[in-house]
């Protein structure tokens, strides 16, 4: 298995428009681990479109409970479950997990309990295994460490940057923040930094559009950062390549990948991806070690 992060889903916000890209969602492939961070509505079919067995679904991370990083993640281990999933999934999430998978269960308590009758299928309760983290180390397996770092982005107070260290690469996701020095402490020379973005210009036209204009346009700027912050941290992290994810406004026509590219280039000059539904970045050719 080539090492390599795909982009599932690259839009910040929860909406979807005809023709538009989907919520967030990321599959990272790395020491041979099937690695899930976030499950925007979409991820299932984001993860079979980029060839991924749903039976090898391994390890899930959730950054935190909005829903356009949550709302499909009961979906995709159900999906999966019914397409032969026979291993244990652990499911990496924020305090409140628990609660959600707990209440999916419930809300599809009918169909699991026919299947299991019906079709012979193992419990799916016994085949997934939550468990909620805080600050710090989350997982050390092998090869592979997973810690976290606390982020900015108001109300939510449990949301989280995630570090997956590899001898293959290592790769951050800023989660959702807004401007956040300590992030480039965490992500300190990782090959790939995938930091969340949005873009001025698109702001007011996004806020016009969706309705509750002022207290949504609150809630961005409190909550969120420009594409030029995440240059700013890339930089400062000395990373060998950024990646903007979580694009907002990610489906406006008249904002193309040169505004982005213009937005941060004003405070990265390394290696640049801007995120789009499907994309792939090979992490062989990216790291340092
Ligand atoms: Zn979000
Ligand atoms: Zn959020």
């Amino acid at each position: 298995m080539r090492a390599r992060l795909v982009l599932l889903g690259s839009k910040g916000g929860p909406a979807i428009r005809p023709g538009g890209p989907s919520p967030t969602s990321s599959l990272l492939e790395i020491g041979g681990r099937t690695v899930v961070v976030d499950c925007g509505l979409g991820v299932t079919r984001g993860l079979t479109d980029a060839g991924v067995s749903l039976k090898a679904l391994d390890l899930i991370f959730i950054t935190h409970l909005h829903s356009d990083h949550v709302l499909e993640l009961g979906p995709l281990i159900h999906t999966a479950w019914t397409a032969g999933l026979a291993t244990t999934v652990r499911v990496f999430g924020p305090p409140g997990t628990r609660d959600y998978w707990h209440g999916f269960l419930q809300a599809m308590k009918f169909d699991i309990v026919i299947r299991v009758i019906d079709e012979g299928r193992p419990d799916l309760r016994q085949l997934v295994d939550i468990v909620e983290f805080a600050e710090g180390p989350v997982l050390a397996e092998g090869d592979l460490a997973v810690s976290a770092l606390r982020v900015d982005h108001p109300p939510v107070t449990d949301c989280f940057a995630l570090r997956f260290d590899h001898a293959e690469a290592s790769v951050v996701f800023s989660a959702d923040t807004a401007y956040f020095a300590p992030l480039a402490d965490f992500a300190d020379r990782a090959d790939i930094l995938v930091h969340e973005a949005m873009l001025t210009e698109g702001v007011d036209r996004l806020v016009a559009r969706t309705g509750n204009g002022a207290r949504l346009k609150e809630h961005l700027l409190a909550s969120h950062s420009f594409a030029g912050e995440a240059g700013a941290i890339a930089t400062a992290a000395g990373v060998g390549r950024l990646v903007l994810h979580h694009l907002i406004p990610a489906d406006d026509p008249e904002i193309t990948h040169a505004h982005w590219t213009a937005a941060t280039r004003k405070s990265w000059t390394g290696a640049l991806t801007i995120a789009s539904d499907g994309l792939v970045v090979e992490l062989a050719d990216e790291s340092s070690a």
